[in-house]
């Protein structure tokens, strides 16, 4: 016997399941255990993980050993996987289950031969100890769900009171008025040319000064933009700031191209060229100075669409990057047709690359593989000399890293801008930035040089 799991229209089917089993466990002393396994990635945001085509197949496979013929296991359309316990004890048995499945999810994804580091979280709810509806059964879980992932626990029991609405400190509304409210503030961290020595651009990354809960990184606050579709208006605000900034430091002599990141819904949306024209001719900057920068995988969530919108922003004048190389879902055939320039490795395959040996053959065949497609390479997470000289020696064309330069605000940026010959620091430590106002005159102070460059 196999077990229920469709591909199909996840969610509607399962609370048909769902009810059957609540109405069957109705009648009996047994309660019903719902599992809701959430994916964290380093580096990639929820949607853009479980859009992979093959990660919900892979993860079936490892599921299939664990569970029982009678579970049921959905895949969710936003890429959750429920499953179903119809007759357990109590909550014991679920944690149990949730621990096996655990333990099957341990070793990394192998999708399409590259490694996957994901970590799975689990909600876990009962009928009806924690609800007498089927229809909140879901929700239940849901909402143990967002506090694993909070607190950052493997799994998590729902506990009456919880109420995500309350505990969450990143709402919608939060983001929304951050938004509006200016909370919302740009650092830059530079591309190093690895030949020249020089600065080849500047990449923009998003900060949230939050009036109570302090600096909260993007890792954090991208995933709920996403989720609310707030990843939109906050592009376009990102978009409109790095353009504005770029025009200020040009007319200040300083001539540098920023660089900034989209995610899988910027390129869902088709206005997104329009926007980025218009930006461009009323901020008055011209479209070499504008990189883009996309995940692999927000990519091939819809590759078709993706290469559509890639190309009309690309015949714009606009450089596109795909970041975090090798550690998406690529499919090399697509890699062929994508309308970019550059590549980023990413920074898990560089940052020990001295000491792992598998890591630099994998970053020697990246480069390769990416000058064969006639594409400049970029490496992320340059923190050490020694990795820049192995760079070096494997003709990687690029470096960004802590061993050049934290991301930086404005101010220090301009300051480092300003003075030639390009001197870099990793003086200026987010931590320092943490505990000064966003825009405070601390980043003016501290700029050593970097002889060893
Ligand atoms: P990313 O685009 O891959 O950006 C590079 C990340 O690596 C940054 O993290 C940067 O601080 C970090 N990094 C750079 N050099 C080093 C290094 O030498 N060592 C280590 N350990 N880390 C290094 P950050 O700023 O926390 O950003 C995380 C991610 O959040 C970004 O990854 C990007 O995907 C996303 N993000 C940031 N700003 C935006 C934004 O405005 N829009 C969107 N859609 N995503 C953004
Ligand atoms: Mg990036
Ligand atoms: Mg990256």
């Amino acid at each position: 016997m196999t077990q229920n799991i469709s591909d199909l229209s996840g969610d509607a089917e399962f609370q048909l399941r769902l009810r059957q089993v609540v109405l069957a466990a109705q009648h009996t002393v047994k309660q019903v255990g719902l599992l809701l396994i959430g994916f964290d990635c380093p580096d990639h945001s929820l949607a853009d993980l479980t859009r992979m085509p093959n990660f919900s197949d892979s993860v079936w496979t490892r599921l299939r050993n664990t569970l029982r013929d009678s579970d049921t296991v959905i895949r969710r359309e936003n890429g959750e996987i429920a499953v179903l316990l119809p007759s357990v004890n109590g909550s014991d048995d679920v944690i149990l289950v949730a621990k096996k499945v655990l333990g099957s999810l341990q070793e990394p994804l192998l999708i399409e031969g590259l490694k996957l580091d994901v970590r799975p979280r689990i909600g876990i709810a009962l009928f009806p100890e924690h609800t007498s509806s089927a229809t909140t059964l879901m929700q239940r879980a849901d909402s143990a769900l967002n506090s694993a992932r909070r607190s950052k626990t493997d799994y998590t029991l729902y506990s009456h009171g919880d109420n995500d609405a309350q505990r969450s400190p990143l709402s919608m509304g939060q983001l929304r008025q951050a938004i509006v409210a200016d909370q919302l503030f740009l650092l830059y961290q530079p591309k190093i040319n690895l030949k020249t020595q020089s600065i080849s651009g500047l990449e923009v990354l998003t900060r949230w000064q939050h009036p109570d809960l302090g600096l909260i990184s993007p890792d954090e606050f991208i995933p709920v933009a996403e989720r609310t579709g707030l990843i939109i208006p906050l592009t376009l605000w990102v978009l409109q700031q790095s353009l504005l900034q770029c025009r200020t430091w040009g007319e200040r002599g300083i001539d540098v191209s920023v660089a900034v990141n989209l995610s899988m819904w910027n390129l869902d949306a088709q206005e997104l060229p329009d926007q980025i024209k218009g930006l461009l001719q009323n901020i008055g900057v011209t479209p070499d100075k504008l990189e883009l920068e996309m995940t692999e995988s927000a990519i091939m969530g819809d590759p078709q669409r993706a290469i559509r919108t890639l190309s009309l922003i690309r015949d714009l004048g606009v450089k596109l990057a795909i970041d975090d190389f090798g550690t998406g879902y690529s499919s090399l055939a697509y890699l062929k047709k994508l309308p970019v320039t550059s590549m980023k490795i990413d920074k898990s395959f560089i940052l020990n690359m001295e000491r792992d040996k598998d890591n630099s053959i994998i970053v020697r065949s990246i480069i390769e593989l990416g000058h064969n497609l006639g594409l400049k390479i970029v490496a992320e997470g340059v923190e050490t000399h020694e990795a820049q000289d192995m760079l070096r020696q494997l003709d990687c064309d690029e470096a960004q890293g802590f061993y050049y330069s934290r991301p930086i605000p404005v101010d220090a940026m301009t300051e480092f801008l300003k003075t030639p010959p390009v001197k870099l620091t990793a003086q200026l430590t987010e931590e320092n930035i943490m505990s000064t106002p966003a825009h405070g005159p601390m980043q003016r102070n501290g700029i050593l040089t970097n002889p060893k460059l």
